[in-house]
């Protein structure tokens, strides 16, 4: 009986002309420019309106039946090959092979991630991939063994559910693909590229500038280290995703800060940021009495001079008057910043975004949102959530830098 309806149900489904698998249909989708001859019919959903919709001509009781068994594998599908979509594609399109311990949401969340720093990088080369519960640097180990390359996740970076990381869910996973494809920081050429096609940022070589800067001459500018670079694209990488790129940013480049030290300025009409060499001193203790800086303070620098970008090119007059009347800011030609504020020091972050104006105070305050939110909220609460509310969670769900606000 069931071959036979089987059968019946093979010459219904070519009577009703049911549509293109699910599976086939979502590769079309994602991959258009591949199929370039299978456009509209090919949409996920026809299959099930298909389903829902060819019972009206037939009457009996067998083809009621045969309703029913397909009306059920309308809900009983996709197909098998769906799931190994993720998969599939890593294999195809990385060379990286996952085993058993990746389930097929964890496989998804690493090609997102994959796909998402750069849609045309292709790996070539075989690597196996597996996940461990073990707490690993960076959140991955690699290793080289048996003339392959073997990878291992920690469980920690992937993203789940429960995720407090509203903002971008996929952060640490992304970290830890990074280091895969810039073996682990050291291969320069990966780390530009994602540096250009993620951030839209360049980092010519010192010797390039002479024309770029603003004395246009080299002396003075030195050339950024990978663990810098690595650094910074950590900051960025931080902010949402349509925030990645603002076009006006093109490049950075590092000054050798002898004097004047620790000043690092966003170069705002000239498309450029100028970070001062001494914050990227490796000493992961606190010793700014020595020049140098702890990590999170450089953290906060590049995310500040960054924010100085939004301020000028993506946040809207609307967004810059409410934060301005937030801290109490108004215009005062008799001081050099052009602002004063009615409020209290204790009604700001910092002394500096205190004694300045809104778009330093925004900049300090966004710099600090990231890397000590805690200190951000104690002081400022308002702020804190004008800031995720009105820039974090707002942009968090835009897809492009060119909608401002
Ligand atoms: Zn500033």
């Amino acid at each position: 009986m069931r071959i036979f309806l089987s059968f019946l149900g093979v010459w219904l489904a070519g009577r009703v002309k049911l549509r293109v698998p699910f599976s086939i249909s979502e590769e079309i989708r994602r991959n258009p420019q591949k199929h370039p001859s299978k456009e509209p019919q090919a949409k996920p959903f026809h299959f099930v309106s298909s389903c829902a919709s060819f019972n009206l001509p037939f009457s009996s009781a067998v083809l009621f039946l045969l309703l029913i068994i397909l009306q059920t594998s309308c809900y009983t599908l996709p197909p098998e090959t769906s799931n190994k979509y993720p998969l599939l594609r890593l294999q195809e399109k990385y060379s990286i092979y996952l085993d058993a311990t990746w389930t097929t949401k964890d496989a998804a969340a690493l090609l997102k991630v994959f796909e998402s720093i750069d849609p045309y990088l292709l790996n070539p080369q075989f690597s196996s991939w597996n996940i461990s519960d073990d707490e690993l640097e960076n959140g991955i180990k690699i290793e080289f063994k048996d003339k392959s390359t073997h990878v291992t996740i920690s469980r920690r970076a992937l993203p789940t559910e429960e995720s407090e990381e509203i903002l971008s869910p996929e952060k640490h996973l992304f970290s830890a693909v990074v280091q895969f494809i810039t073996d682990n920081g050291t291969n320069r050429s990966a780390i530009e590229l994602i540096m250009r096609t993620r951030y839209g940022i360049d980092v010519p070589s010192h010797a390039a500038l002479p024309s770029r800067t603003k004395n246009n001459t080299a002396k003075g500018y030195s050339d950024f280290e990978n663990e810098d670079l690595m650094l910074i694209m950590s900051v960025l990488e931080e902010f949402p995703q349509s925030l990645h790129k603002t076009p006006q940013l093109k490049y950075i480049v590092r000054r050798v800060d002898k004097e004047e030290k620790g000043i690092s300025s966003a170069m705002i009409s000239r498309g450029y940021i100028t970070f001062a060499e001494s914050i990227f001193l490796r000493d992961h203790h606190s010793d700014t009495s020595q020049g140098r800086f702890h990590r999170d303070d450089t953290r906060k620098i590049i995310a500040h001079e960054k924010a100085h970008f939004l301020w000028a090119y993506v946040f809207n007059h609307q967004l810059k008057k409410d934060w301005s009347k937030l801290g109490g800011w108004q215009q005062d030609l008799t001081r050099e910043s052009g602002w004063s504020t009615t409020q209290e020091r204790s009604a700001f972050v910092t002394d500096y975004a205190y004694t300045e104006d809104p778009n330093e105070d925004m900049a300090e305050s966004i710099g600090f949102y990231f890397i000590y939110p805690d200190k951000l909220r104690s002081c400022c609460p308002a702020k804190y959530e004008f800031i995720h509310n009105r820039i974090m969670l707002l942009y968090g769900k835009r897809w492009s830098p060119s909608n401002p606000m």
